[in-house]
């Protein structure tokens, strides 16, 4: 039966629309938008049920482009400010093999209730456990197994579950350059590309990063050795994204994650590429990375989102909170609309789902988020 949402305004984020749209209205069915605008225009042919939110703006359910759900239950585990190799010792001190399925429960609703509506989540050890949980409470998802490792991948590998789920999709993801193979990152990415899904990969992430792609070396270089988990990244001085872009890894598909340690050529060469960058500013800053240069990235035209990483590297996973921390941060003045993207449409567009999420359009899932009190004034 078709049903209403009422709220006093909307940013529906749909293209050639006013930005705000007062007295909005939102028909539904199954889930489905099957119409929306100002109520004085909808109310004429509809007489069911009206839920509404009273004095609020709403969003489009937002969408957290990077998450790792399965490190739940590390709350305040961690080091922070130490930079990368501080931060991993400290998360490698803590119990991660065993997944603490009410931590991720308890993580799922906390997104949802703060209006996420759908995330991609990298598991390395518990991807299946953790989408049975997602889809279970109707959290819109991909649900990527991260590959890590040296290995050389076997012919006709499967790399993530090949699974129905009502609410989303297993998919593969790179952990980074210098802890996968080549040809394991190689043979991931073909297989998302082949299923039509997105390809997350952490990239540029920080110095560790730069000195081992470039060098081999330096004190996390050795750890990662210890481990066997030390990729052989070339060594030929290349920056990540040179080196991404030597493997043939750099594309519309690509989700590149961090970007914080990205030159000027190396902005264009992902623009170029048409590469999608998800920022995780909070991340960065908990653990000492510094920041990715937002302003020339967003200037660019590259299409960027924001993700939360995982609470092992953050606060919380309020998708607000990170947009605020980001609008209280940048360095240029952005519209509201422009804003919203980074947590709706830009979101959308990166994982290809745009058809089912990124604005509040008919045919699209009726989802949404209310905008809290402190971010109606940042935004508007
Ligand atoms: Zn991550």
């Amino acid at each position: 039966m078709t049903k209403c949402i009422r709220a006093a305004r909307a940013v529906t984020m749909t293209s050639g629309e006013e930005p705000v749209i007062k007295d909005f209205a939102m028909l539904h069915d199954q889930g489905r938008i099957l119409d929306a605008g100002p109520w004085s225009e909808l109310k004429k042919d509809f007489s069911g049920d009206v839920e509404d939110l009273g004095d609020v703006t709403i969003v489009p359910g937002l969408i957290n482009a990077h998450v790792h759900l399965e490190l739940s239950h590390l709350t305040g585990m961690t080091v922070q400010g130490q930079g990368f190799t501080g931060w991993i010792k400290s998360l490698l001190a803590n119990p991660l093999y065993e997944l603490e399925t009410e931590a991720v429960r308890k993580a799922v609703l906390e997104m949802q209730a703060e209006g996420t509506a759908f995330c991609v989540d990298i598991s390395t050890r518990n991807c299946a456990q953790v989408a049975s949980i997602m889809d279970e409470l109707g959290m819109g998802f991909f649900a990527c197994c991260e590959a890590i490792g040296v290995q050389i991948p076997k012919e006709g590998a499967k790399f993530f579950p090949q699974k129905q789920y009502t609410h989303g999709r297993a998919a593969g993801s790179g952990h980074s350059l210098y802890s996968t193979g080549a040809e394991f990152l190689q043979a991931v990415k073909k297989a998302d590309d082949a299923a039509g899904l997105p390809y997350p990969i952490h990239m540029a992430e920080n110095a560790e990063e730069d000195e081992i792609v470039a060098a081999g070396s330096g004190e996390f270089a050795q750890m990662l050795k210890g481990v066997g988990l030390l990729a052989d990244c070339g060594k030929k001085g290349l920056r990540p994204v040179e080196y991404a872009d030597s493997l043939g890894l750099l594309d519309q598909s690509t989700l590149a994650v961090h970007c914080v340690r990205v030159s000027e050529t190396d902005i264009i060469t992902l623009k170029q590429r048409k590469v999608n960058v998800c920022l995780c500013p909070r991340s960065n800053a908990y653990i000492g990375e510094g920041r990715a240069p937002w302003e020339k990235i967003l200037e660019s035209g590259i299409n960027t989102c924001l993700g939360t990483d995982s609470i092992a590297s953050n606060h919380d996973l309020s998708m607000w909170n990170e947009l605020e921390y980001l609008l209280k941060n940048i360095k240029i003045s952005m519209s509201p609309v422009e804003a919203l993207a980074l947590v709706t449409t830009n979101s959308a567009r990166a994982l290809k789902i745009f058809d089912s999420y990124g604005s509040l359009e008919k045919g699209k899932r009726a989802v949404y988020a209310s905008v809290p009190n402190k971010l109606e004034d940042l935004l508007f």
